[in-house]
This record gives structure tokens, C-alpha cells and sequence, in this order.
């Protein structure tokens, strides 16, 4: 038996080069909550999670102080069980948002740390079914003065990258102006092409989303994803009956329960459920193994280093969501070994685990006050 004999936490704040901007906010900076779990064969494995923009402190110390504390002594190898430890603690402290995306990021290295431990990719250690899968290129930010020529330029960036599916961010702007950044989308994409819309959580009701939307189906978009907050199943399930573009979310949404419960009421064929977000890989798994039984595809928000892996082991994931360079999705500037992109799919890795590992480098210049370690003998501060 291998026992988990410490865990280090810790925040990390890497800045953005430039402003950049969705339809709710401007981000500058994005905060990582990074975690290590060790064994006691001394294995270590990573995991991470993206609390926001700011206060990624939470948490970190709901790894420190709600979490940790749970796994250290139990046996590695009972992922599930630990799951199950870890989502009890967390009962009386919400049981999805911060709390829930520190218990993602432990479960993400007990994952990763047992598959290093038995020297298998992670895809391959949950058995999965290819060793490439198919991406989407994300991005269509809102930047000041980058207008629809922009755009195309970027998107001309990753159809040069062998993408034939992008996404961009709608809703901030009025229906007719994010008309024109559609239309320079598609007429980069051409008529085959795949376009992704992301509106996060933009509209409040139906009759301002379908206005939007009814202006933009010229453009044939592929899914408009996030069109109201995540709590709105209901008006999910009505828009999705009123437009016949295919309705995405779930990005934010925690646990099988609630996925259960939008499948259900029909408000959404595409999930975006994240390992980092929902419960881990864990969660992810029995979300994945949801969506099968439904015919709903899975289509796993943001980290692409850590979602390639899983789409590849699971059968009713589609796409992987995958960011180009580090302007916007910077965690690629925390680790040592970033995915290959090959005619629009990614190269699995084949080295064990998730693949890659924080540098020494990225953790001296972003983690702000170090490690906090667990070990059984008690709290250390590294
Ligand atoms: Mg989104």
C-alpha cells in the first residue's frame, strides 16, 4: 500500500501581457491554486485549478486547512474513496466554486501521481481510446482596438495551425457589431469550417438572447456556449427549444448531480464540464460516462494540457478546447512540456501521468509565498 504522506499548496499569479476582455469582464492577471501530492513510494504528482482572476487564496487554503488534512495517511491508490473523504469535508463549505475546485486539483494529483506511479500516460492508465484527439482553437477576445480585422487575423493564426474549428467571445458588444466579428470568423473558417460562440453568461432572458442569436445564424454557428448564468437551467432548456443553434455550457457547473440535471431538462447537447472545476478527474469520469448513456458530447473547458489526456480516454468527448500561445490561457508559462499540435489535433504525451511538471523557474517567479506543506508529522512551511 502506498500512503500519501505530504502535500504542498500554494498561489500562483501570472499576469497577462494585455487587457483582455469577455463579455462580463476584463481580466489582467489569471491566480492557479497548485498542489502536490507525494507518496510514501516517493511518487509525486500535480495538480491545479483556476479559482479566478483574483482570491485564488481560497482555495489554496481550502487545501490547506479543509482538505489536505483528509488524505494524508490514506492509501494512494483509492481515488475514488479519497473523492469521497475529501467531498464529505466539504459539505458545510459549498460544495462547488473555490472549495470544490481545491478538491479538483488534489484529486487531479492523486490521479497523475498514481499513473507516474505505474509508469502509464494518464490516457492510458484510465484506459482510453487514441493517443490523439481533435481541437478547437479558442480565443475571439474582446481587445482594445482589436476590431474584426483583428479577428481574422487571429483566427488566419489557426487555420495556419492546421484548426478548422475557433471560437470567439460574443455578447459584449451589441447583436450588429458582433455580427461583423462573425463575419470575419467565418469568412477566415470558409463555409466548412467550425464556429464556436462563447457568450459567458452574457443574457438574462430568452427574448434578448434569441435576438442576438436569430441576427447571427447566417453565420451558421456550431454551439453558442453560456448563453445565461449556470444556475438558469431553465432558460437554457427554452432557448435551446427556440433557436437551432446547439446549445454548450457547464463550464462553471460542479458534480454529476447538476449535469444530470441539465441533460435532463434538455438544456444542453454540448457539456463543458472541467476536471478543474467539476470534482476532478474523478467527477469528470462519471460526467464523461453521463453524457454517453445521454448521446450528449463532452466538450471539457479551458486546461488543455490537463483535458487532452481525458478526451482521449473518454468515448463521448469531442474536442478539446486549446489555446495557442500564453496571451490569454497562460498557465503554458507554470510547465515544462506543452502539447504538440498536428492538422488540428494534439499529440498526447506519452511520459507518464499528466506529462509535465511545474519548472522551478515559473514557481520562484509566480508563486506568491511558497509552498505550504502537510506532512503527517504536521504543517511545514517550506
Ligand atoms: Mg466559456
Amino acid at each position: 500500500m502506498t500512503t500519501i504522506s505530504r502535500i504542498d499548496v500554494g498561489t500562483a499569479i501570472v499576469p497577462l501581457p494585455v487587457a483582455t476582455g469577455f463579455s462580463s469582464r476584463t481580466v489582467t492577471q489569471r491566480e492557479y491554486t497548485l498542489v502536490r501530492v507525494t507518496g510514501d513510494d516517493g511518487v509525486t504528482g500535480i495538480g491545479f485549478c483556476y479559482p479566478g482572476h483574483t482570491a485564488a487564496s481560497v482555495a489554496t487554503a481550502a487545501v490547506r486547512d479543509l482538505l489536505g488534512p483528509v488524505l494524508l495517511g490514506q492509501d494512494a491508490h483509492l481515488a475514488t474513496g479519497l473523492w469521497d473523504r475529501m467531498y464529505q469535508e466539504s459539505l458545510l463549505h459549498g460544495r462547488t466554486g473555490s472549495v470544490m475546485r481545491a478538491l479538483s486539483a488534489l484529486d487531479i494529483a492523486i490521479w497523475d501521481r498514481n499513473a507516474r506511479a505505474a509508469g502509464l500516460p494518464l490516457h492510458k492508465y484510465l484506459g482510453g481510446h487514441s493517443d490523439r484527439v481533435p481541437a478547437y482553437a479558442s480565443g475571439g477576445y474582446y481587445v482594445e482596438g482589436k476590431g474584426p480585422d483583428g479577428l481574422a487575423e487571429e483566427i488566419r493564426g489557426y487555420t495556419a495551425l492546421g484548426f478548422t474549428a475557433a471560437k470567439i467571445k460574443v455578447g459584449r458588444h451589441s447583436p450588429a457589431e458582433d455580427a461583423d466579428r462573425l463575419a470575419a470568423a467565418r469568412d477566415v473558417l470558409g463555409p466548412d469550417g467550425l464556429l464556436m460562440l462563447d457568450a459567458n453568461n452574457a443574457w438574462r432572458d430568452v427574448p434578448t438572447a434569441l435576438q442576438a442569436l436569430r441576427r447571427w445564424e447566417t453565420y451558421d454557428p456550431y454551439w453558442i456556449e453560456e448563453p445565461f448564468g449556470p444556475d438558469d437551467i431553465a432558460n437554457h432548456a427554452r432557448l435551446a427549444e427556440r433557436t437551432p443553434i446547439t446549445v454548450a455550457t457547464g463550464e462553471i457547473e460542479a458534480g454529476r448531480w447538476r449535469t444530470k440535471e441539465l441533460i435532463d431538462a434538455g438544456g444542453a447537447l454540448i457539456l463543458q464540464q472541467d476536471a478543474a472545476v467539476c470534482g476532478g478527474i474523478t467527477e469528470l469520469t462519471r460526467i464523461a460516462h453521463l453524457a454517453d448513456a445521454s448521446g450528449v458530447t463532452l466538450a471539457p473547458h479551458w486546461f488543455h494540457d490537463l483535458h487532452a489526456p481525458l478526451v482521449g480516454a473518454y468515448s463521448s468527448a469531442r474536442f478539446v478546447e486549446y489555446f495557442a500561445g500564453d496571451a490569454v490561457h497562460n498557465f503554458s508559462r507554470l510547465i515544462d512540456n506543452q502539447l504538440r499540435v498536428d492538422g488540428g489535433e494534439l499529440l498526447l504525451h506519452e511520459t507518464p501521468g499528466l506529462g509535465f511538471d511545474f519548472t522551478d523557474e515559473a514557481l520562484r517567479e509566480y508563486l506568491v509565498d511558497g509552498w505550504h506543506s502537510l506532512t503527517r508529522e504536521g504543517a511545514l512551511i517550506a
